[in-house]
């Protein structure tokens, strides 16, 4: 994209940063504004002071820098999967990592580091090839770095716990324009709040993190016809009570859109859905899976496969779309649970909502360690997630009110915090973390922030001074 700097930009000052960057600065009025400022979810409409795409780490100093000094502030994103989340851009300059890109596996230590652009579905790749695994998440276009910050669950988590807890090391600028690499020994309270608090301290130029030795997973889903919905939740609800910790599986109700992004025999089909990943062989994944398989499963995707391929199996939308949904936690699901979610989301509803998922959480998800960053752990049974196209705004309210709907039918049963990553609407950072966790959280962003130059996703506000 080659930038055309107008008369705004001259206004404003960013004349002056396009001068100090390698990477572009595109502005208001410019021919690639509307391009630069889109989002991943297209439902956003982000209308920043500026879109600048640094090509290092050097470039990131000095746009905080010249942000600082003329009263701007920044927001960071890698893709815009949680756009929806960000209050007022005003006056905000929008920082896409999307140009960083290094990543590098180291085999022998079991370790990748990657640039703030890259995406899970590159790592995956890349760490396969040396039959290792990251934590990453369901989706192979979400960025690596937005997906840590806020914890990390994936298909991996009840073994390996969320992805936050084996980061390594993180290198970031901070507000006073310093390039820092935090771990356990360097800038230990900062290291401590990255890892689950979100992008509030900094700008992440590069994060390192474990790799795990899982090949191949006994993966796959399940598809039962959507009328069963209340049957094929209750029964996959007493299956993941006696499931080890190897496997970590989703409950769900799907409702395709007609649309030929979809493949058939999916497209315009409604299901209810079992989705599982396990680490072990498949004799044993297969005898774990039995009591669900006598279900009699319209149809069965289930078998050995290289652990990359699980990018695949949530179904999730491969190019950027509209959508509004949201998620919070659940301390428990019973069957009453189910009762409540099917009347609203279930084949008599008349929901519109494309996805309705409870993912199981438990095992190493809910095991504390002195070593874990501010979200070490989730309290919490199951996960929720409901979500909805948003192609006009009749749909927009349409499924907003039923998302809404859910949450108030699923309120007796939800956690008293929320999920950072699965929150799609701004959260103020202090109902999503207990306490204790928040007033350090708010101690680092004053040492870190104090004056905010950072806006970022369920934002941490500083503690007030005295
Ligand atoms: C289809 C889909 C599937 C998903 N699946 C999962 C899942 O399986 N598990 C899970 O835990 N979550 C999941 N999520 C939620 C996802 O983890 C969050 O939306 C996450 O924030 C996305 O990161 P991103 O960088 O792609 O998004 P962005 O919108 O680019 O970034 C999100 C936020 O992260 C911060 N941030 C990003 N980059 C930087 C940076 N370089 N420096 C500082 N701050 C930064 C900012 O605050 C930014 O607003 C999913 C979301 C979608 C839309």
């Amino acid at each position: 994209m080659t930038p055309t700097l107008t008369v705004h930009a001259e206004k404003t000052g960013l004349d002056a940063l396009h001068e100090i960057l390698d990477g572009d600065v595109v502005a208001p009025g410019d021919a690639e504004w509307d391009e630069a400022r889109l989002a991943w979810n297209l439902a956003a409409d982000q209308q920043p002071a500026a879109v600048v795409f640094p090509e290092s780490a050097d470039d990131v100093v000095a746009i905080v820098a010249f942000a600082r000094n003329r009263g701007f502030r920044l927001t960071t994103q890698g893709t815009g999967h949680f756009a929806s989340t960000l209050e007022s851009l005003d006056k905000t300059i929008l920082v896409k990592t999307s140009r960083l890109r290094g990543l590098e596996i180291d085999p022998e230590a079991r370790t990748a580091r990657v640039e703030a652009g890259v995406l899970w579905g590159e790592v995956s790749l890349a760490a396969a090839e040396h039959g290792l695994a990251a934590l990453s998440g369901s989706s192979p276009d979400v960025g690596v770095v937005g997906y840590t910050l806020g914890g990390g669950l994936g298909w991996l988590a009840r073994r390996y716990g969320l992805a936050a807890n084996s980061v390594l090391a993180i290198e970031l600028v901070t507000a006073d324009g310093r390039r820092v690499r935090t771990d356990p020994d360097n800038e230990p309270d900062l290291f401590w709040a990255v890892r689950g608090g979100g992008g509030s301290f900094g700008i992440v130029t590069a994060i390192e993190f474990s790799l795990y030795p899982v090949p191949e997973v006994y993966a796959g889903v399940l598809f039962f016809p959507f009328e069963r919905a209340a049957e094929i939740l209750n029964a996959w609800l007493e299956w993941v009570d006696s499931t080890p910790v190897e496997l970590t599986s989703v409950g769900r109700l799907m409702q395709f859109p007609p649309i030929p992004d979809i493949p058939e025999p999916l497209r315009g089909g409604s299901f209810a859905i079992v989705e599982a990943t396990y680490i072990g062989t498949e004799e044993d994944g297969a005898a774990l899976l039995r009591p669900l398989r006598e279900l009699g499963p319209a149809m069965d995707t289930f078998g050995m496969i290289p652990v990359e391929e699980l990018r695949h199996l949530h179904m999730d939308p491969p190019e950027p779309v509209p959508g509004v949904g949201d998620g919070f936690n659940l301390v428990d699901v019973t069957p009453e649970t189910i009762h409540a979610l099917v009347a609203v989301a279930g084949p008599c509803s008349g929901s519109p909502l494309v996805s309705v998922e409870m993912r199981q959480l438990g095992g190493a998800v809910a095991e504390p360690s002195t070593e874990h960053g501010a979200v070490g752990t989730i309290d919490a049974g199951f996960a929720l997630y409901a979500v909805g196209m948003a192609l006009d705004e009749e749909m927009t309210e349409f499924v907003e009110a039923r998302v809404t709907a859910l949450e108030a039918a699923l309120a007796p049963w939800k956690a008293d915090r929320g999920h950072f990553n699965f929150a799609n609407s701004p959260k103020d950072g202090e109902s999503l973390f207990p306490p204790d966790t928040y007033r350090g959280l708010q101690w680092v962003k004053v040492a870190y922030d104090p004056t905010e130059l950072f806006r970022a996703s369920h934002p941490i506000r500083p503690a007030a001074r005295r």
